[in-house]
């Protein structure tokens, strides 16, 4: 008998066998490819802002900067507030959008909202003062809330709107990157700072006959209130005599699904793989409590968060949620005193999963009367395969009598869409619009996610200098890439906050652009020995994480099903023991592994 199993009320290899079923069903030959790049005569589904008024033009700008910042999200907003800490004024930021928000600019469809408790997730609160209103802020309050840093750290006057990065190219002749935008601006940087977002990029399914529709059609991260009515928070009586398909069930496809259900006349709901769907518990902001905020209380519920999250015990869990709980019960070995070998300890966090995921599924039975809609809506994999998430309307909605929801799984996704609607299982389904859920261009090849050419030194294409894998020095910056610096997701560590771990690296790139400025150097980027030994370093954490992806079902965490190699990973020891390490780094003081005005 092993370990934990004695009080184990179900079959832990029957289960195991469940979830490798589940997976195989809707593993695809196809991978990534079955999305469809938003180029061409997909581009308007990315190009077209329908919170701006059209036909937007301007004069080009011709400039010369310190810093260009390419995106105004929050990634990029906190690589200037953190440059501008340390006096480097002279920044132009770049952004596609009609105003700063990146993420929460973008996605402003009904129920909207960050699923990470809202004082870790807002940026900069302490410094601005401000307390969010709940737990977990809606899409329009994250959105004001990046319109409040603008304006405190005087971000607008610095920033061209309505803006796309088509190309950077490094011109060694004056040590300046030249960036060239869809305006046909000139400008001229001596450091690049891309801050493109992790979700920047809608995708759509590449489902046959996607293109015949001939009813309204779009993405979420694109709402047509225009067509349906109303605001994030409902009133979309635009669709009280229409028939929506939503196809996508991830973490948008939870949180719209509920509203449109409450105004369409019939919603039908399109699923491939169900989410797991967790407690969500909204609650507002005790005034007391936010009065009592000692300083520095952000960093430190942040730290409580990342520490959690590794599966490190805390004396105290200040967040206190579903994801806390999640990272508790399915990443935290019990302690019991006793010393486990890792055999043991993978027993326990697999028990420890097995359980949660057996909790998650026992509430789509207490919530949903169809019992056959309550099957299909199960999740059967691990919990980490996919991405949690949190909703407390969503299971109730497929109560109601004008939601239906459509199993896809056994034909891989929806098999085709026509001139009126959208056809699966053999059946097809009439209705006037189709939303697309279908997630972003998150995890594929990093040439489908950078919409723009970069050349480094020699004319070098960064997509081919890292098509066989990244290759950085803490996932910052790359060799033969001078001033170039890119914050996302890539050789460092992660963070399920991601706004924290943003921050944390825009520190970190501000102290190197400081410290290349006050020293004279002309260019900083890594030497080749410490870029080696970091993708070295980054290679060799991968092993373990690897085999629990390849058991996974499909999805973005693992390539679709065939996760990519070790050099495409990030630092696995957590946030806070990256950050520790990057801040020994900077207080060491010698940039060490960084090459100044290389010939
Ligand atoms: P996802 O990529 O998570 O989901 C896309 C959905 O589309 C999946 O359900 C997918 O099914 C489905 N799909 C794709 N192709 C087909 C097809 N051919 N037929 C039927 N269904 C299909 O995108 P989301 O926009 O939901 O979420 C993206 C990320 O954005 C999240 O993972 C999260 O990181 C972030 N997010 C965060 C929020 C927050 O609160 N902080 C809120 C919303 C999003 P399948 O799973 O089978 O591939």
């Amino acid at each position: 008998m092993s370990v934990g199993e004695r009080d184990l009320d179900f079959d832990r290899e029957a289960l195991r066998e469940k979830y490798r079923i589940e997976r195989d069903k809707r593993l695809r030959e196809d991978g990534e490819a079955q999305y469809l790049e938003l180029k061409g005569r997909w581009a308007k589904f990315v190009d077209e802002d329908p919170y701006v008024e059209p036909g937007f033009t301007r004069e080009p700008v011709a400039a010369e900067v310190d810093v260009a910042i390419i995106g105004g999200g929050f990634s990029g907003m906190l690589a200037a507030a953190r440059l501008q800490e340390r006096g480097i004024t002279d920044i132009k930021i770049i952004e596609a959008g009609g105003d700063f928000g990146g993420t929460w600019y973008w996605n402003r469809y009904p129920g909207a909202q960050c699923d990470i408790d809202s004082y870790c997730y807002l940026p900069l609160l302490e410094e601005l003062n401000f307390v969010p209103k709940e737990k977990y802020s809606f899409s329009d309050e994250i959105f004001e809330h990046s319109q409040r840093i603008g304006h405190a750290y005087g971000l607008y006057e610095r920033t061209l709107f309505q803006t796309r990065v088509r190309a950077i190219e490094w011109d060694q002749a004056s040590s300046r990157w030249q960036l060239r935008t869809n305006h046909d601006d000139r400008l001229r940087a001596r450091f690049v700072v891309m801050a493109l977002g992790s979700a920047s990029r809608p995708k759509l399914p590449g489902i046959p006959g996607i293109d015949e529709f001939e009813g309204v059609a779009f993405h979420t991260s694109r709402w047509d209130y225009g067509y349906t009515g109303g605001n994030l928070h409902g009133g979309m009586t635009g669709l009280a005599d229409q028939r929506v398909a939503i196809i996508g069930t991830g973490a948008t496809g939870i949180q719209a699904i509920p509203r449109v259900a409450q105004y369409a006349q019939h919603l039908y709901v399109f699923q491939r793989t169900p989410s797991s769907v967790d407690l969500r518990r909204n609650a507002p902001t005790d005034p007391e409590w936010a009065a009592s905020l000692p300083p520095g209380w952000q960093r430190e519920r942040r730290e409580n968060f990342g520490a959690i999250a590794i599966g490190h015990s805390v004396e105290k869990d200040l967040v206190d949620d579903s994801w806390t709980r999640i990272f508790r019960d399915v990443l935290t070995v019990p302690k019991t005193g006793r010393r486990y070998s890792n055999e043991e300890k993978a027993e326990l966090l697999e028990l420890g999963d097995f359980r949660k995921m057996e909790e998650i599924r026992r509430r789509v039975d207490e919530t949903v009367m169809d019992s056959a809609t309550a099957e299909a809506l199960k999740p059967w994999y691990r919990q980490m395969c996919k991405r949690p998430t949190f909703n407390d309307e969503y299971l109730p909605a497929f109560n109601r009598e004008n939601v239906t929801l459509v199993d896809v799984s056994a034909s891989k996704g929806v098999e085709r869409i026509t001139s009126r609607g959208v056809v699966a299982n053999g059946v097809e389904y009439e209705v006037d619009c189709i939303v697309y859920a279908s997630g972003f261009e998150i995890a594929t090849d990093f040439r489908r996610r950078v919409d723009m050419a970069i050349e480094g030194r020699d004319g070098v294409s960064l997509f081919d200098h890292w098509a066989d894998g990244w290759k950085t020095l803490h996932g910052f910056s790359s060799r033969g890439f001078p001033n170039w610096f890119y914050i996302g997701v890539s050789q460092n560590a992660f963070s399920t906050n991601m706004t924290a771990m943003f921050d944390d690296q825009s520190q970190h790139i501000a102290y190197i652009v400081d410290e290349t400025l006050r020293r004279g150097h002309a260019t900083v980027e890594p030497a080749q020995d410490a870029q080696d030994a970091w993708v070295a370093e980054i290679v060799g954490m991968q092993a373990a994480n690897r085999s629990f992806m390849e058991s996974c079902t499909p999805g973005y965490y693992n390539n679709e099903g065939s996760p990519r190699s070790a050099v495409f990973g990030g630092y696995t020891k957590g946030i806070n023991a990256f950050n520790q390490m990057l801040e020994d780094w900077r207080d060491a003081g010698d940039l060490k592994g960084m090459e100044f005005d290389r010939p």
